[in-house]
This record gives structure tokens, sequence and C-alpha cells, in this order.
């Protein structure tokens, strides 16, 4: 059976023995999911939903082919890191592949917070400085080390508040930042927020302090799905290498692929932009816990000298190396790249079009590949945006039903779309799409047996033009009801992701 026991005991059990600050997705009525196949999930009454805020499932989920690379991998050996295993050093070899000279040294971690956390020892420990730079907004992971330099946590009521060894430097987002694209028009905004993390070095040269890194996503994703401006990274990069620093490039939501033109988010700001450290997380397993650092030969030389050992007893075990390395080859075989790149831009233009038709609500929309936001915000009277976080919380609920997507960023007022890269566009690019991938594996049993059929449902954009068509009258409504609306008595859909 998929459900061992019914939902209301579920509930119950979690209250009990489950710490409490363990948040679920839709607070107010969870969603209980009980099994799932490529971009669907399913719930205990069989209900289907579009996945678009799992940001896990890359390939899809339970793909036949990583399902198998795991299961066959864990009946023949998973044991202690300390022994030589073909696939730890496969899987090295295969992910240093991916990325740009010089970043050829692997650890294997189990998740995003531990990638993260040893990005940071590593910085530490070459540079022999301790401040760290992050963005305003920024998410690093659940460990203490990573809750210190994520304003998004620390910014909290309840937060500890900022470590005086943290600087926060402005998000840089064009749309409604601290330089925006309307009132700096034909400016290098890139350069212009690049600068204020230069001004953040000087001042802490002249405060007696030492810069040890700059941390970021790629493209800020709990900050509300940022896309840096161009010359961005390339001139923090050079800044915080002339103050001592090294750069850390968080790719663990935006990485492996999710861009489509390319592996990792970075690269998008050009071929000459190298993070020293690179930190890889959530598709990387798609669902089993694998993450990775990625650093050059210096860095890692440099952490060896220390003499003290580092040992992750499952850190790329052979049962996560071999999943990981599925993972890959299901991208590069599926040409998942190039299909994310297509849908991506499909999406963002349906949404561009429905922004158009709606521009007393939809301010935003922005995205690459398939890492889209669309920003909510009403205007004052004078023209101030508002963010418009009742509406976005009415949206995500309204969707629940059949599409789970989140709101995020500082306001929530920003959905986020960030389906598996096998979205297809109709039903029908979805079959030609399955009967290529069955005719290179010749598995549709396989594939049966995985819950993949040929009769996936679209990802139909229309659908959700449909759900706005009458949405001028809505409009007024949640004007009225944006005033009374409780902010903290939101739906509670998750929003660190
Ligand atoms: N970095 C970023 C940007 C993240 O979004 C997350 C997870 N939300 C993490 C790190 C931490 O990853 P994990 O939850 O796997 O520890």
């Amino acid at each position: 059976p998929l459900e061992s026991i019914p939902k209301t005991q579920t509930i119950r059990l979690r209250k009990r023995h489950i710490g409490q600050s363990c948040k679920l997705f839709y607070r107010s009525d969870p969603l209980k999911i009980v099994r799932a196949e490529g971009c669907y999930m399913y719930d205990e009454n069989g209900q289907k939903y579009l996945d678009c805020i799992n940001n896990v499932a890359h390939v899809g989920h339970c793909h036949p082919v990583v399902v198998k690379a795991g299961c066959d991998q864990m009946a023949i050996l998973n044991t202690n890191n300390r022994f030589l295993h073909d696939n730890l050093v496969l899987c090295a070899k295969k992910l240093t592949s991916l990325l740009p000279e010089p970043l050829s040294v692997c650890f294997l971690v189990n998740s995003g917070s531990e990638a993260n956390d040893l990005a940071l020892r590593l910085a530490r420990t070459h540079t022999g400085h301790h401040d760290v730079i992050t963005l305003d907004h920024a998410y690093h992971g659940h460990l203490s080390s990573l809750i210190d330099i994520s304003p998004y946590k620390f910014n909290l009521p309840g937060g500890a508040g900022k470590p005086e060894w943290v600087h926060v430097a402005p998000c840089p987002d064009t749309y409604r930042g601290k330089y925006r694209s309307k009132e700096y028009p034909g400016e290098d905004l890139g350069l212009k927020y690049a600068e204020d993390v230069k001004e953040i070095c000087q001042k802490a040269k002249a405060d007696g302090r030492t810069v040890c890194c700059f941390i970021a996503e790629s493209l800020q994703s709990c900050g509300g799905q940022i896309i840096p401006p161009p010359n961005y990274l390339r001139n923090v990069f050079k800044y915080v290498r002339e103050a001592g620093g090294i750069c850390i490039a968080d790719e663990v939501q935006v990485g492996f692929g999710r861009v489509g033109s390319h592996w990792w988010a970075f690269e998008l700001q050009g071929e000459d932009v190298v993070p020293d450290i690179v930190t890889i997380g959530k598709p990387m397993g798609n669902g089993h816990p694998v993450a990775a650092v990625v650093t050059t030969p210096e860095i890692a030389l440099s952490f060896q000298n220390t003499g003290i050992e580092y040992f992750n007893t499952y850190g790329g075990n052979a049962v996560s190396s071999a999943v990981a390395l599925a993972v890959i080859h299901v991208l590069e075989t599926e040409g998942l790249r190039g299909k994310a790149e297509k849908v991506g831009n499909y999406i963002l233009s349906s949404l561009k079009e429905l922004a158009t038709r709606h521009p007393s609500l939809i301010g935003d929309v922005r995205g690459v590949g398939l890492f889209v936001g669309v920003e909510l915000v009403v205007q004052d009277e004078d023209g101030q945006l508002i963010p418009a976080t009742a509406e976005a919380q009415h949206v995500v609920s309204r969707l629940e039903e059949h599409v789970l997507i989140s709101a995020d960023g500082p306001d929530r007022n920003v959905l986020k779309l960030k389906p598996p890269m096998i979205i297809t566009r109709t039903k029908e690019d979805s079959r030609v799409m399955e009967n290529g991938l069955d005719c290179k594996q010749n598995k549709e049993s396989s594939r049966k047996e995985h819950g993949y059929s040929s009769q996936s449902k679209l990802m139909d954009v229309s659908n959700v033009d449909n759900r706005n068509e009458n949405d001028a009258e809505e409009d007024v409504q949640m004007k009225k009801k944006r005033a009374s609306i409780d902010e903290t008595n939101n739906t509670g859909n998750l929003i660190e992701l």
C-alpha cells in the first residue's frame, strides 16, 4: 500500500514526534504525497499535481535509469568511504569535466549545507582570513555556520542578527533593488552593484578586518529569482580577489543545467568568470542525498597542508556516486539542457504575454531556462512599487489544486517556477520525448514498472492564462483583501527551496 496510516494520523504523529519547526509546504492543509512519476506527484487520494516546486527531482521523479543505478549498486555494496571505490572517482572525474579549469578537485558530501560549510572552511584555510561577504536575502543552508551568513534567516524576528564578521552586499535586483534599470537607464548596473562590494572590502580593510570570501548564488533564488545584471560577478570577483578573498558560487539550486544554455549559472556572466569554489546539491542526486564542493588544486592543497584529515562517512558513497553519475548521464543522453532552454523560453514568453494583459499586477517576468520568476506588484498613488504579497499567496493557493509552485523573495511576492528538466510544452512533445528515450534504452517495461507512462499531461501555460482571464474583478477584490490580510497567517508555502 502507498499509505501506511491515514493522513490524520500522519499529522498527529508528526505533531508529536517531529520538531514543529520543521516546515511543510501548505502548512494549513499539508499535502501528503505518496508517489511520483516524471513531472507529477500524487497524493493519497490519487490527486495529481504538476511539480514546479521541487527543484530536486531534476530529471523527473523516479527516473528509471537513476532508480536502477541506485538499486543495482545498493545490492552490491555500500559502505564507509574509507575504501577505494571506482564510483567515487568516476563521479568526480565526470563532475569536474563539466566545470571550467582550474576547478578540478572534488569533495563529495551529503547536502547543500554540508557543501557550503566545507566551502567556508576551505576559504578560511586558504586565505587565512575570516570575514564573509554575503548578499542581502541570501540563504546558504541550515548549519550554524550558514545561518550566520544567511540574512534570510538571521534577519528574522527570532534570528540572532548579523555577526560582526559578516558583511551584507545589496542583492543585484535591477527591478526592485537598490539600483533599478528604470532609474539608471543605460548604466552598467552590474558594475554599480559590484562597486558596493568593493566599498565593503575597502571599509573592512579600514576597520582592520580581512575579507575571506564572497559567497552568492549565481542567480539568487531565495532572494526572489534574481538574475544579476551583466558584469556583476566579473567585477565582484575582481574586487574580492584584490582584497585577498576568494569567490564561492552556490549552485545548489541553480546548477546542474537548470539554466539550459550552460551547466552552471555563473557561466551566464561570461567565460572568463570562474569562481574559486563551486557548491552543488539538490539536483545532483535527483532526490538522493548527495552534494559536492569543487575547487582548485591550490585551495585543496592549503586544506591538506593543515594536516587535519577530512572524513565524511557517507559523502559520495558507492550508491550516491552511482546515482549522481546516472543523473548526469540522463541529462546528457536525453539532451535535457537544450529542452530546458526551449521550454523555458516558451514559459517565459507566455508569461510575458500574460503580463501585458495584467500590467497592474504582474510587474516583472524574468528567468533563464527553467528558473523562472514572476514578480507581483501594485503601484501606490506616487507610482511606488508595492509588493503584492497577498496576491502572490492567492495565486499559489489557487494553483495548488493542480500545480505546485511557491512564492519567495523578501516580500514573498515572487512566484517561483522550477519544474523538472523533462517538462514538455505539449502532450505531443511529451510523447516524442518519451519515445526517444524508449528507443535509446529499449526499456518500456522498466519505464512502466517505474510509473513512466506515455500519458504524461502537458504543462499547459494557457490553463494558467484561463484562470487569470477574469482577473480584473479579482484584482479589485484582492486590493481590498490585501489591506486586511494578516501576513503572518500565510498559507505557509515553503520558501527556502
Ligand atoms: N544553498 C541554497 C541556495 C539552498 O537553496 C539550499 C537549500 N534550500 C542550501 C544551500 C542547503 O541545502 P540542503 O538543504 O541540501 O542542506
